[in-house]
């Protein structure tokens, strides 16, 4: 069989590379280039792009890919897994959701712009190697003080969020400038997996990720086999809310990861700021649905800041399943 595609360039040779595309000299003199890893299977298949630290204080990221793609043998791959497991350096370098130079959300201005600032390149060079993607998955957590699980199902996408297998699935109109909104823009079927963050359960999300990434390939053909179930219901949440203090100080938090998935009723107290200096209670932060499911929490006790991720929690008696939201 002649080694050639249709289009009479050589086929790649089944293995693994390591890429690096340049985005920009910067002002210190460094060059800012962006580190590709690209896994070439030995049969034919779609390309899978995976992304991590787009934020850099979600270090869950990074780990997560370099053990999930470590776990793939190009020899049991169909087609390639193209992988930035740094999307900011950065960001990542600095520990923050924003990039240090020009104070951008690299996550809020896809496709970017080849003559902007530092994040603005960023986003232009993600976005184009995004384009070469069948599917595309960014792998998110929770910053350095909070926990989260649940992933994105898409209406492009539904294999694979399904064969992810994360229990709880979030369906919404992405927000502009994402790198979802992105994928949406240019027919890419895609997934955001919110998996862990704030030094918490760290060893069970990073199994997971790497579990559940398997599975994946396997619900969209890129490894043999059918997908397992990795949970028993998946519960499909459209309506979503983030409770943010508006005052900096100690957070108590009364529910803590372990509880994660937890149904809450309405008007429970999850946590509150605490004034470290006086000790009095400066806010509650209180479950605003009448049934709530808990998404991202605290651990018992964090520093924190206005404006802050402090919980996450879906509305319980909005959601749907999988079947319902694509009518089957
Ligand atoms: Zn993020």
């Amino acid at each position: 069989m002649s080694d050639t595609t249709a289009t009479g360039t050589p086929a790649a040779q089944p293995g693994r590379t390591i890429e690096t595309v340049p985005v920009t000299r910067v002002d210190s003199g460094h060059d800012l280039a962006l580190t590709v890893h690209r896994l070439t299977g030995a049969r034919p298949g779609p390309t899978l792009v995976a992304f991590g630290g787009v934020h850099g204080d979600e270090a869950m990221g990074p780990e997560e890919i370099r053990r999930f793609v470590s776990s793939v043998d190009p020899a049991e791959l169909a087609g390639t897994i193209v992988a930035v497991p740094v999307a900011n350096p950065y960001a990542y370098a600095a520990m923050s959701r924003f990039t240090p130079q020009d104070g951008l959300n690299l996550n809020r201005i896809f496709p970017g712009d080849r003559n902007g600032s530092v994040t603005e390149q960023l986003a232009a060079v993600l976005a184009e190697i995004m384009l070469q993607a069948d599917y595309f998955v960014d792998f998110h957590s929770s910053g350095l003080y909070s926990t989260v699980e649940y992933s994105y199902i898409m209406d492009d996408g539904r294999e694979m969020a399904t064969s992810f297998g994360a229990g709880l699935l979030y369906h919404h109109e992405p927000y502009e400038g994402t790198s979802s909104a992105w994928a949406i823009k240019n027919g890419i079927a895609s997934t955001v997996c919110e998996l862990g963050g704030g030094g918490q359960l760290t060893d069970a999300f990073l199994d997971k990720a790497v579990r559940q990434g398997r599975n994946m390939l396997k619900g969209i053909g890129m490894l043999a086999g059918a997908p397992e179930a990795i949970v028993e219901r998946q519960t499909v949440m459209t309506e979503l809310v983030t409770l943010r203090p508006s005052k900096g100080g100690t957070m108590i938090s009364h529910f803590t990861p372990d509880r994660l998935g937890e149904v809450i009723k309405g008007g429970t107290v999850l946590g509150e700021v605490v004034d470290p200096y006086t000790f009095e209670t400066l806010e509650q932060l209180v479950a605003p649905y009448d049934s709530n499911i808990l998404v991202l929490s605290r651990e018992g006790y964090t520093r924190t800041a206005p404006g802050d991720y402090g919980f996450m929690v879906g509305n319980a008696n909005t959601t749907t399943t999988v079947d319902e939201l694509f009518g089957t």
